[in-house]
């Protein structure tokens, strides 16, 4: 191990030695996309499923040593042309864009030269949180006791333990997601005036930020306006989230925003065809979803799989990508 490095020997060297045994036997034309939200100052029971700087910076590591990594537009022209990708090939995505993108994220990329792309809530930018961190910001407040949330149909919990907390909030996020953008507003206003006033500091990225990811060559694609399911809007309102998050991107990069991320991603789910379509005729030219796979040349370019790692070891989230990159599209 160099005196930088976070990741054993022994295990970049199995991770190696089992991929080049897995593209000896699959064809050159696949290549797998992972997907982060937030990277964490430091571990955070509560926000279980994100990294730490830590964790990311060595999951940055592996890739770097044992993976290639492209940048995703680059991997999708090169399928479209028929031209081979290296072998172990991944991409790196971030989901919403979280404010510690570009201040934790930016500097490990940086630092292994990796290329990334960020799907970014264009009506986040700037201003506000996202509905699902005011939830657990505001459980996090709340004081020891009962929480009787019958009247909007979400249950009542009793908030004692950092467990009841952590329960509470995954009960809420799931019982929220898929109400009516106004329905979901209402839950959020209610806890935060129960917890008493916000003291969670602005989590989402400002323009400055967002284009200084550009400027450091981090490609940005859409992920609507708000955020919604899309399955819960009539089509008007799809449409207008579809294709306002990317004109809104647009004006402040000043560039086209080629690239589309479904909030929630789960096919058939939080979206269907009748969104595909829409996505489409918006001008993307590609959309990712959040099943899991490799990306090969047979699938439909607007419903493309990417999967968030969550592996607690070096080995076993190498041996993760190898077993997407082995599995081909999503089954
Ligand atoms: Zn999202």
């Amino acid at each position: 191990m160099t005196a930088a490095s976070q990741v054993s020997r022994p295990a970049v060297a199995t991770i190696r030695t089992l991929g080049k045994v897995l593209s000896a036997v699959l064809a050159a034309n696949r290549f797998c996309v992972v997907n982060y939200h937030r990277v964490l100052p430091i571990h955070n029971p509560l926000l279980a499923a994100e990294p730490d700087v830590a964790t990311f910076s060595w999951q940055m590591e592996v890739l770097a040593r044992c993976f290639h990594v492209l940048p995703l537009r680059e991997a999708l022209a090169r399928l479209d042309a028929g031209q081979p990708l290296p072998a172990r090939s991944v991409c790196i995505t971030f989901d919403d864009g979280y404010r510690s993108i570009h201040d934790l994220a930016l500097p490990v990329l940086r630092r292994f030269g990796l290329p990334a792309t960020v799907f970014v809530t264009s009506g986040h930018v700037d201003k506000g949180n996202m509905w699902n961190d005011r939830i657990i910001e505001a459980v996090q407040m709340l004081p020891d006791g009962p929480l009787d949330l019958r009247d909007l149909g979400l249950g009542a919990f009793s908030l004692r333990s950092l467990d009841d907390r952590m329960a509470a909030i995954g009960i809420l996020t799931e019982r929220s997601k898929y109400l009516p953008p106004p329905e979901r507003s209402n839950v959020t206003e209610r806890l935060a005036a129960m917890a008493g006033g916000s003291m969670t500091p602005e989590l989402m990225l400002t323009r400055d930020m967002l284009l200084n990811l550009d400027r450091h060559g981090i490609e940005i694609g859409a992920h609507t306006v708000t955020h919604p399911i899309l399955t819960s809007l009539d089509e008007a309102s799809a449409r207008s989230e579809i294709a306002g998050g990317k004109e809104d991107l647009e004006a402040i990069l000043g560039k086209p925003v080629r690239l589309f991320a479904y909030p929630n991603g789960k096919v058939g789910m939080d979206f269907d065809q009748r969104h595909v379509a829409m996505v489409r005729e918006a001008g993307f030219d590609a959309a990712f979803t959040t099943a899991v796979g490799a990306i090969t040349p047979d699938q439909d370019r607007f419903q493309l799989p990417r999967s968030r790692p969550w592996d607690r070891s070096p080995l076993m989230f190498g041996l993760r990508l190898l077993r997407w990159l082995a599995q081909g599209r999503p089954q």
